[in-house]
C-alpha cells in the first residue's frame, strides 16, 4: 500500500522523499539508505528480499 506522500516503511511523511532503487518504494530519509539508494527494508531490516546477485 503506497500512499503518495508517505513514506512506504513508516507511513511518515516524505519528506523528502527518497525513491528506494530496488522496490521503487518511496521513503522518508529515516527509512533510506542513501550509500546504497535502497530502503531499509530492502536492506535486510529484518525481511529477506531477493536481492541482485
Ligand atoms: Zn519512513
Ligand atoms: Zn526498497
Amino acid at each position: 500500500m503506497d500512499v503518495p506522500g508517505l513514506c512506504a516503511i513508516c507511513g511518515r511523511p516524505a519528506r523528502p522523499a527518497a525513491t528506494c532503487m530496488l522496490c521503487g518504494s518511496l521513503v522518508c530519509p529515516r527509512d533510506f539508505l542513501p550509500e546504497k539508494g535502497i530502503c531499509k527494508r530492502c536492506a535486510g531490516g529484518g525481511r529477506r528480499v531477493p536481492a541482485m546477485s
